[in-house]
């Protein structure tokens, strides 16, 4: 199997960059993200619970993501690899997944860690939000309380990862194009496990 982590601060690029990598490796995309805002939009239980923390910029508590992908793994065994996008925000998650991964004899093959300015994010998120419909991006307190979870909670996964040296980081501006040929270079350099 080949799972790679797209990681980076809120508005990094992870969403868009994803679309492209799991187009051309053949990936099963796993958007944290992407599916809680499904379990909103249905109002499940679980989107209930998950909006609550969303809506303030604040994470999900750690059970609520971890059960999620560990059904979404149980339910994709022929996959040949996962692309996680927004998975694992806290070293809670990061622990709690390479125990999912060692029970399906896998790993994560390599972190990538998109770097981008943090005035950079800001600007993205706003303008992203005159369009996205996601409440999160249209109000710049809610955005400036996601990058201060980015920096509190999540920025230490990368550390987890460094021991494994895991971590490669590529810069996360200039063209969608540029930035997806330097994680592709990346992404062929580390295609064990
Ligand atoms: P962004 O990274 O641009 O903020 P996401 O779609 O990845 O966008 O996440 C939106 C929100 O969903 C986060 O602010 C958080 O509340 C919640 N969320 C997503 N993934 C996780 C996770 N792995 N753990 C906890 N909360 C999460």
């Amino acid at each position: 199997m080949f799972n790679v982590i797209l990681f980076g601060p809120p508005g990094s690029g992870k969403g868009t960059q994803s679309e492209k990598l799991m187009e051309k490796y053949g990936l099963k995309h796993l958007s944290t993200g992407d599916l809680l805002r499904s379990e909103i939009s249905k109002k499940t239980p679980l989107g209930i619970e998950a909006r609550n923390f969303m809506d303030k910029g604040q994470l999900v508590p750690d059970e609520v993501v971890i059960g999620m992908i560990s059904s979404l793994l149980d339910n994709n065994k022929e996959a040949t690899g996962f692309l996680f996008d927004g998975f694992p925000r806290t070293s809670a998650q990061a622990e709690a997944l390479d125990r999912l991964l060692e029970l399906k004899n896998s790993c994560i093959s390599v972190m990538i860690a998109l770097e981008v300015s943090e005035k950079e994010l800001i600007h993205r998120l706003v303008q992203r939000g005159k369009t996205s419909g996601r409440a999160d991006d249209d109000n710049e307190n809610v955005i400036r309380a996601r990058i201060v979870e980015y920096k509190t909670k999540t920025a230490a996964v990368a550390d987890y990862y460094r021991k494994f040296n895991k971590v490669v980081e590529v810069k996360g501006e200039g063209s969608v194009e540029e930035i997806f040929e330097a994680l592709c270079k990346q992404i062929e350099k580390h295609s064990d496990c």
